[in-house]
């Protein structure tokens, strides 16, 4: 039994891709779904990444998972949202182990099986068919939102204020989440902090964006892309450092004295999350959020991390409570201090193997797909 039949959604049928619009159905949301019309999904390298297949996700599958849209229906469990509401959809989680019980459900112990088994974890079932009625892989972060009707968990969407563009809002539900998060959830930079971004793509600036709202006094960007510093000095960047041409550990040593407060790797590369770590003061910390190549090693002074305390830890989706966080970063939005619509490129549906190409270029920071 089907909510919709006959709509598009991008189906990716090999590794590499391409994305191909297809016509697919969608079943009735379980007892803990709902079912959404997706307006607009961002777009983020880690669909690249499972379009691929770096991360194992199994393939046909439809992927997007930063989508915004408008609740069409709702299992009978739900309560949290209602037909007509504004939502972002987000990560999934499971709720029951013990880092979503304390309060961390971005540190899920099931993520993988919620996030990228290409199924509901429960019963392994799909919500799509192809108009063949062959089951596709979906439920990629608990939505598969690269289609004009998703279905997630009542855990994964996030009920949004309606006077907010909502084909914007999407990319909230992880990568700028992610940037802002690991700023305000996980390092708590605070008020005269400073504070240094390695990496100025869309998770490298919304965390300068987050760091500049929260007061941070000194504030880096280092990149090798001109442009995006550019961007990040516009964003709330008091110092930019084009690595190609500057050691942003001598930089940022020469204008702070000691080293920053805090710092956040974005790069996924290890000589520069090793920068990151060698340009804290004493006592600060530093966050690792880019994606390495699988069984990256990293290289650290032990005596510095030691007798300097620094700390260094990994951090996933910015340690947000989506519900919470979300509607905030929105509030920011909306107040002018959080400009995130700065880094965004609309396309149209069928130009999405264009916002890959462009996002994988670097000419796009941040692509939104308009679906509906
Ligand atoms: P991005 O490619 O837009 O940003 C990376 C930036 O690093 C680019 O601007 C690039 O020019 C810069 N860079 C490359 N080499 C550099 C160097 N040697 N020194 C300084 N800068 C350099 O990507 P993004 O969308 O900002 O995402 C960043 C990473 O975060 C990706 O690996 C992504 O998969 C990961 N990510 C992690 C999480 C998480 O929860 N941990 C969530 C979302 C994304
Ligand atoms: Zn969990």
């Amino acid at each position: 039994q089907f909510a919709e039949r006959g709509f598009r959604a991008a189906v990716v049928r090999q590794k590499g891709g391409p994305f191909r619009i297809e016509s697919v159905n969608i079943t009735q949301p379980h007892h803990n779904e709902v079912l959404v019309r997706v307006v607009a999904t961002g777009m983020c390298h880690t669909d690249m990444v499972a379009r691929d297949q770096i991360y194992p996700v199994p393939h046909p599958i439809v992927l997007g998972h930063e989508g915004a849209g408008i609740v069409e229906a709702v299992g009978e469990n739900v309560t949290k949202v209602k037909k007509g509401d504004h939502v972002v959809l987000t990560f999934h989680s499971c709720g029951a182990c013990r880092p979503c019980q304390e309060g961390h459900p971005a540190y899920c112990e099931n993520f993988n099986d919620y996030n990228f088994s290409g199924a509901r974890p429960d019963d392994g079932s799909h919500a799509l068919c192809g108009h063949d009625q062959a089951p596709l892989n979906d439920r990629f972060f608990g939505q598969s939102s690269f289609g004009a009707y998703a279905i997630a968990n009542v855990r994964n969407v996030v009920k949004v204020r309606k006077d907010a563009p909502l084909e914007l809002l999407g990319p909230l539900g992880c990568g700028i989440q992610t940037g802002a998060g690991t700023v305000l959830n996980a390092l708590n930079v605070g008020p005269g902090a400073s504070f240094a971004a390695f990496g100025a793509g869309a998770v490298g600036l919304s965390a300068v964006m987050a760091a500049a709202a929260v007061g941070a006094t000194t504030i880096f960007a280092i990149d090798v892309v001109s442009s995006r510093l550019e961007l990040a000095r516009q964003l709330g960047a008091t110092h930019v450092v084009n690595s190609a041409d500057d050691d942003p550990v001598e930089v940022i040593r020469a204008v702070t004295g000691k080293g920053v407060d805090f710092a956040m790797d974005s790069t996924g590369i290890t000589s520069v999350i090793r920068n990151a770590a060698l340009a804290l003061r004493p006592t600060g910390a530093a966050a690792i959020v880019g994606a390495s190549k699988p069984g990256a090693v990293l290289d650290l002074d032990v005596n510095d991390l030691m007798q300097n305390v620094k700390s260094v830890r990994g951090v996933v989706e910015g340690d947000s409570i989506p519900d919470v966080f979300i509607p905030k970063l929105i509030d920011l939005y909306l107040a002018g201090r959080f400009p995130f619509d700065k880094l965004v490129k609309f396309y149209a549906f069928d130009q999405i193997n264009e916002a890959a190409a462009d996002s994988e270029k670097g000419v796009t920071l941040k692509p939104i797909i308009r679906i509906g």
